[in-house]
């Protein structure tokens, strides 16, 4: 039920940790944490954000690119294995989600066919397939692949995305559930609210539904799902924690 992503300079992980914290108050049942450097970690354990803490504890993290999520389980039993993120059969891409894809048993079945092997019973885990074999299928580059999955989802999300062979972007997206970007320099933070993303920075935009961030540390361009560029609206907050 919370999303907090980082890309940028600073350590990712501790980040993504307080982050979590913050956004504990809208209720989960676990959480989960994937962390990009040379390569990609993923860290997820049913419970509370302080058992991930544990969980991770110990463990050396350079990471300058990152996710973090607290789950509410909707399609899958509250466990260590269906926590978020979720990753692709060819382990490149990860995707955390909030929200219900209510067309993943149809997606499921055609990769299921295919050859796809799951890990979990989540719907978003076939979201993330999906983005994979639309990739495999027609070459196209992440954005695009990710663009055209969500024109085929029915349902609610906000999602993040991030690749092994992207090391420099995260994807985000939404409809139906929320998001807010917030803009440093050099830096981007992405949450479910802007609560995590304040004590860093004041500006943010409210992605709309239907809507794509395509996030690099010096670059954001936020694209409709109709493939439309749209002209972000930075707005200045006024909150203090
Ligand atoms: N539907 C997803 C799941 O059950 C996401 C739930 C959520 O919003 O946390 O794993």
């Amino acid at each position: 039920c919370g999303i907090v992503g980082y890309i940028g300079h600073r350590d990712a992980y501790p980040i993504i940790i307080k982050g979590l914290h913050r956004l504990e108050y809208r209720g989960y049942d676990s959480a989960g944490v994937a962390l990009l450097d040379k390569e990609l970690k993923v860290y997820k354990k049913a419970g509370k954000v302080s058992d991930l803490e544990n969980f991770v504890k110990g463990i050396n993290t350079q990471a300058t690119l990152g996710m973090g999520h607290t789950r509410w389980a909707t399609h899958g039993a509250p466990s260590d294995r269906n926590s978020h993120p979720h990753s692709s059969g060819n382990r490149k891409l990860t995707i955390i989600h909030n929200g219900i894809i209510e067309n993943y048993a149809v997606i499921k079945e055609a990769l299921l066919a295919k050859g796809h092997v799951f890990k979990s019973d989540t719907d978003t885990e076939v979201l993330i397939h999906f983005v994979e074999d639309i990739q495999n299928e027609t070459g196209l580059e992440l954005r695009e692949a990710v663009r055209i999955a969500l024109t085929k989802v029915v349902g609610a999300y906000a999602i993040v995305i991030m690749s092994t062979d992207e090391p420099d972007q995260i994807i985000a997206a939404r409809k139906g559930s929320p998001m807010v970007i917030g803009v440093g320099e050099g830096e981007y933070f992405v949450a479910s609210d802007a609560t995590p993303i304040v004590e860093y920075t004041k500006n943010v935009i409210y992605l709309n539904d239907n809507e794509i961030a395509y996030i690099r540390r010096d670059d954001l361009l936020i694209k409709n799902i109709d493939n439309t560029v749209q002209v972000p609206y930075i707005q200045r907050l006024d909150i203090q924690l």
